[in-house]
């Protein structure tokens, strides 16, 4: 499972660029995960070059 640091997240889209399906814009501006594992598949925390995508242990 992956999530969104919204700390981080400038909301730039890079992520929706780099794997289209995996993440998308939330009403605040922010990127969220609506897909851990497409996101996984395109090589998880790196399609954000700035850090805002982590892993997270899923339950
Ligand atoms: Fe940009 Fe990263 Fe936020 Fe995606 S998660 S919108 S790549 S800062």
């Amino acid at each position: 499972m992956f999530k969104v640091n919204k700390e981080k997240c400038l909301g730039c889209g890079v992520c929706m660029a780099n794997c289209p399906g995996a993440t998308e814009l939330g009403e605040d501006g922010k990127a969220k995960v609506i897909d851990s594992e497409k996101l996984e598949k395109c090589g998880g925390e790196s399609i954000c070059p700035y850090g805002a995508i982590e892993k997270e242990e899923s339950k």
